[in-house]
Parts: structure tokens; C-alpha cells; sequence
């Protein structure tokens, strides 16, 4: 949720006839100096389970008036305590996913491919309505919801884009992880992972996030882990919807699920998806480079923290033009959305 909003009035009734002229040449001057903000055309419905909960869960992606923000709501849970923003602030520290948690004690989890994919589609505002207490985990990557998204499009609103600029470099470290954001020009993602399975081994990948690079290069990529790690999940009551079909699963250097790996380096992909979405809990685009070495959600979820803690290393910005093109949701093209099974 943004911090304040400007809304700009379209209303030109009771007005004679040249100043009705004059106030729309001032709001399309507004509207040009400042990109928009937007949100969905229309609901989008999504059925599945839980991937650690294993609990069937009905989500309904809502549209939402500008400068809402993207929020949460349990639909079977009563009042206020229903209503769960999706801000970093909120994320409690929860193994394997990220959880938000309100003042009322109420949680969804693994919310982090779904804020992915309105991130990378440029979705500003929505209302998630969901019936359970964690996101279906659909393939494992945020595919499903982009193509439900982008089915119908999104819808721009009149009100500017407020994004958060990085302006000096901040590191969190944590057991030989580490995660950072550095000023820069675009949002980039760059991650360095290392797991002693070879399936998935070494493996790098930086991107920029513009022109639909979210779409075509990581948002098919499913969340993995080893077989080894399936039965030390379980135990914790973890993993519990977790099939071969919307995990990578790997033993022994072989890949179990199903059809292979969608790319070579998919782990890696799936990280920076993950990063994506775990980054978008700020409450608006970042304007910055964000580098992952080994880094988890929790890791993301301090160095979020950090950022906004620490004097002059970010500040709010209404996107120029310029700037709004480098964002993730810009250059989007629906043929180049991967399709898949
Ligand atoms: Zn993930």
C-alpha cells in the first residue's frame, strides 16, 4: 500500500465551456507527466491446494480502486480480522515460504508467486480473496496466475505510480547467504545459488525486468527441492500438497518429476520469481538492482527491512515515463507468456 496517493479529479460538470478545455488539457498534461496505475479488468478465480497445508483453496483476484494497494482477505474468518495487506512489514518468519501475519493474528501463506505475478504484470491494486489460510500452489511457478491475469488484461486508473527508489546500497547476511539492493537505473534481479545435488548444482542468472522479461524467462519456473528434504518436511507437517507435479523434485543428481526441468537453470529462475514477489511486500515498484546469493525469503524479507530502516537508502517517487518503462509490468506481451500443461 502506498504511503499517500495523488488522485487526480476527472470531473468537468457545472463548467463553462473553455474552462472544461482548460482543466482537460491540465489532466492529460498530469496523466503524460505521470504513468498510471492499474488494476485488474476483472476478477479471476484460481482452485487448488495448499502446497504445505495440502488444504483445498478457492482465490479470487478482485479489482481494486488506485492507491489501495494489494491486500488480502480470509473469507472464512469474520470482521476486520479478515483483511491482511500485503506489506513486508507483516511477514513473520515462516520455513520454506513467506507469511503474512495481521495485528489480529490472522495468516496467509506462501503468498510470494502470486505477488510475483502482479508484479510482473504491473498490477498495482487488488483485492485477494481467498478461503484458506495459504495461496494455492497451482504448477509451483506463477504462470497459471499470469495467463489468468492477462487473459483479461489489466485496467489503468487515474492516479500516478509511486515507486520506491533505491539510493544507496544496503546488505544483509545470514549463515553464508547473503542479499542486496543497489541503486540503479531499472529493477534488476541477479542470483548466485549453490546445492550439493548435482540436478541443480551452481547455477547465476541476472536480468533486467522490463519488457516483459518476468513473463517469458522466469515465470514458468516451478519451486523445487530434494527427495532426501520431502520426508524432514513432512514431519514438520510441511509440504503436505507437494507432488511431482507441482515441485521439481531431484535425488542423486536425476530430476523425478515428471517431463524434466522446464529451462536448465529453472532452480535459479524459480529464486528470482521467488525474489520478485518477496520484493513486491514493499508496497510498491522497487527502482533498484537486487542480488541474492543464496538467499531465502526470510533473507529478502530483512534486507526489505533494512532498507526502509536505514536513513536516505530509499525514498518514494511518482514514475516519470521513463521510469515507469522500466518497470516489470511494461512491454508485456500475451504470445510470449509461456503456456504450459
Ligand atoms: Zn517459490
Amino acid at each position: 500500500m502506498f504511503h499517500s496517493v495523488t488522485k487526480i479529479e476527472l470531473s468537468v460538470t457545472n463548467r463553462p465551456l473553455n474552462s472544461v478545455s482548460t482543466r482537460l488539457t491540465e489532466v492529460e498534461n498530469c496523466l503524460t507527466r505521470h504513468p498510471l496505475q492499474n488494476t485488474l479488468k476483472t476478477s479471476v478465480t484460481f482452485v487448488g491446494v495448499g502446497l504445505h497445508s495440502g488444504r483445498p483453496v478457492k482465490m479470487i483476484l478482485r479489482p481494486a480502486s488506485a492507491g489501495h494497494g494489494i491486500w488480502f482477505k480470509r473469507t472464512d474468518i469474520d470482521g476486520r480480522g479478515a483483511m491482511i495487506p500485503a506489506l513486508y512489514h507483516l511477514v513473520e518468519r515462516s520455513p520454506l515460504c513467506t507469511r503474512l501475519v495481521n495485528d489480529s493474528g490472522v495468516s496467509v501463506s506462501t503468498v510470494e508467486h502470486i505477488m510475483a505475478a502482479l508484479a510482473g504484470c504491473g498490477v498495482h491494486n487488488a483485492l485477494i480473496e481467498i478461503s484458506g489460510p495459504e495461496v494455492p500452489i497451482m504448477d509451483g511457478s506463477s504462470v497459471p496466475f499470469l495467463r489468468g491475469i492477462m487473459k483479461h488484461g489489466v485496467r489503468t486508473q487515474a492516479a500516478p505510480i509511486l515507486a520506491y527508489q533505491v539510493l544507496k546500497p544496503v546488505t544483509v547476511e545470514k549463515d553464508g547467504a547473503r542479499a542486496t539492493l543497489l541503486p540503479a537505473d531499472q529493477f534488476e534481479i541477479e542470483f548466485h545459488i549453490s546445492f550439493t545435488d548435482a540436478a541443480i548444482g551452481t547455477q547465476a542468472k541476472r536480468l533486467d525486468m522490463r519488457n516483459g522479461s518476468f513473463a517469458r524467462e522466469l515465470s514458468d519456473s516451478r519451486t523445487f527441492c530434494n527427495l532426501s528434504d520431502v520426508d524432514a518436511m513432512r514431519a514438520q507437517g510441511l509440504a503436505l500438497g507437494g507432488t511431482f507435479e507441482n515441485a521439481v523434485v531431484v535425488d542423486d543428481g536425476e530430476v523425478l518429476s515428471p517431463g524434466g526441468l522446464r529451462h536448465s537453470d529453472e532452480a535459479v529462475r524459480h529464486k528470482m520469481l521467488d525474489a520478485l514477489g518477496d520484493l513486491a511486500l514493499a508496497g510498491g515498484p522497487l527502482l533498484g538492482r537486487y542480488v541474492g546469493e543464496r538467499a531465502g525469503h526470510s533473507l529478502t524479507n530483512t534486507l526489505l527491512r533494512a532498507l526502509f530502516e536505514t536513513p536516505g537508502a530509499v525514498r518514494p517517487v511518482e514514475c516519470t515515463p521513463d521510469m515507469a518503462a522500466r518497470m516489470p509490468g511494461q512491454g508485456l506481451v500475451w504470445a510470449e507468456i509461456p503456456h504450459v500443461a
